[in-house]
């Protein structure tokens, strides 16, 4: 049911107060005018006090105010108002109202009046606006919350088909159904204004539209402060080896790159993946990659971030990620040390109790999440992850990626090597250098590269040769060895789970 509907049947139901929280100010507003039906409205804020905004002949002013008292507190307004019968027949909209709902006495105040609405002693409903929610416990019985919802795909079709009738202006097909995905996530208020600023930029609507929006949902996520955006200059041909993973991947950028084509011949919308294995062997890379090959921007959620000091903010936090992630889908959500977030599980005390909660609001969105949002968890520690995790349906498959081999070594240092002295890569001898370095790490290779080439340039020389990469190694302790036996262990581990190897 859309916005406006469902603030007609609340206030026709007379219900004390609605909450509105986090929608635009002023279209909240403008569509309060819309459906106050007998009531006039009033409204309070802290800059102008009181204004009167609608007489009771039905004319909506939204720019029309009249300020009935621009110096009264919200307290004397809402004292009077009860106790002089001046709310009769009003709808009272408070705008701000989050700090004030943390204080007894303006508390006590609203629920003295919700009872009396109860009673039918006095005819009124509350309109609070704000851009957070805060619900006391006394007042929870009596509040309705209204979240803003996002427009439809359809929904958003019609927005652009009226901007173009009303600008007489043309837009074509293919255009106009990438940006109503694009525009997905963004408010109405948020979208209009867009159109108008792109329309008045370009005298009609281009594919540079599509760059507008991505920026505005940049700003979205920023400003919301538990996704990250992570810009991508990593593509597969970046990553050495790990082809059985690739190739997988490669298959699902197939499917997300023809969605709707795929999910009518009856592929089912990939989930995600789990990535799990040693570190420095291209977990993060392949998170990386993966964005780049579905062509869609890449978000990284930080579970330390989203743990709230607050009861019930950190599932609130859960929820707001999901929602942005799948406001801006399609797109890829990187969860980092997966096994970081969710360990404790099952455990007692408080916070033991918030992880498992947020575990399983994340466990039920894996199992029905429908939108185009694919998840690329990555984990370095398998054993300390919940076993639900593992079970078919939450993921489309797991992957542990190990130590590279010889062959994955060669592509390893090829790939480093061309990146730095792409000039000096003929005439190193690879094989020489992969045969010595059994045990190291996608990240070992890229330090001994990085070593060589750092040592080639102090000591004055023109060109990196193959013995300074042997020195290299020979000053580089390999994960191998700095591992030890808690690295064959965790292969071990993976195998008997039988989850597949990424090679
Ligand atoms: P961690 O668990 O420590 O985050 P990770 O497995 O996610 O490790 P990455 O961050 O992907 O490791 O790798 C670190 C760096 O090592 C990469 O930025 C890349 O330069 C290099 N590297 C690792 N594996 C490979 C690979 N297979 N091919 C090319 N480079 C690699």
């Amino acid at each position: 049911m859309m916005f406006e509907e469902r603030l007609r049947e609340y206030i026709d139901a007379n219900v004390p107060i609605v909450y509105i929280a986090g929608y635009d100010d002023k279209s909240a507003v403008e569509t309060i005018l819309k459906v106050t039906g007998r009531r006039r409205v009033w409204e309070w804020n802290r800059m102008f006090g009181v204004m009167d905004r609608k007489d009771i002949t039905g004319k909506k002013s939204v720019e029309k105010k009249e300020i009935l008292n621009s110096d009264i507190s919200l307290e004397k307004f809402i004292l009077s108002g009860v106790r002089d019968g001046d709310f009769d027949e009003k709808i009272v909209i408070v705008k701000d109202v989050a700090s004030y709902l943390e204080d007894d006495d303006m508390i006590a105040l609203f629920k003295n009046a919700c009872l009396r609405i109860e009673e039918g002693l006095l005819d009124t409903v509350f309109i609070f606006i704000s851009s957070t929610l805060t619900v006391p416990k006394e007042l929870e019985k009596y509040i309705t919350i209204l979240e803003e919802e996002f427009l439809s795909e359809d929904g958003i079709k019609e927005k652009i088909d009226l901007f173009i009738e009303e600008q007489n202006s043309e837009i074509y097909e293919k255009l106009k159904e990438e940006m109503a995905i694009a525009f997905k996530g963004l408010s109405a208020l948020e979208i209009d204004t867009i159109l108008s600023l792109a329309f008045s930029k370009n005298g009609e609507l281009t594919k540079e539209t599509l760059d507008l929006i991505m920026e505005q949902k940049k700003q979205m996520i920023q400003k919301a402060g538990i996704l990250e955006m992570i810009p991508i200059k990593e593509s597969m041909e970046d990553i050495g080896g790990l082809n059985v993973l690739k190739e997988w991947l490669g298959k699902k950028a197939r499917v997300l790159n023809n969605m709707k084509e795929a999910e009518k011949f009856g592929v089912e919308l990939p989930k995600g993946v789990l990535i799990a294995g040693v570190p420095g062997c291209g977990k993060s890379l392949n998170a990386k990659a993966s964005a780049k090959l579905f062509n869609v921007p890449l978000l990284k959620l930080d579970m330390g971030r989203l743990m709230g000091k607050y009861v019930g903010e950190s599932e609130k936090n859960m929820r707001q990620a999901i929602a942005l992630a799948e406001a801006i889908a399609p797109c890829v959500l990187w969860i980092d040390e997966l096994e970081k977030a969710f360990s404790g599980i099952g455990g007692n005390g408080g916070g033991a109790e918030v992880t498992t909660r947020l575990f399983g609001q994340f466990l039920t969105w894996m199992q029905d999440k429908e939108s185009a949002v694919f998840v690329v968890a990555t984990a370095n520690d398998i054993m300390k992850l919940p076993p639900e995790l593992m079970r078919k349906g939450r993921f489309d498959e797991i992957f542990y990626v190990q130590l590279p081999n010889t062959e994955e070594r060669h592509k390893i240092f090829e790939i480093h090597i061309n990146k730095r002295r792409p000039m000096d890569l003929q005439k190193i001898n690879i094989q020489e250098l992969v045969e010595k370095t059994d045990g190291y790490s996608g990240a070992d290779i890229e330090g001994v590269v990085k070593e060589a080439v750092e040592n080639a340039y102090v000591k004055g020389n023109t060109e990196v040769t193959t013995t300074d990469f042997i020195e290299a190694i020979e000053a580089t302790h390999s994960l191998k060895e700095i591992m030890g036996d808690s690295i064959t262990e965790l292969e071990k581990q993976y195998k008997e789970r039988k989850f597949k190897s990424a090679s």
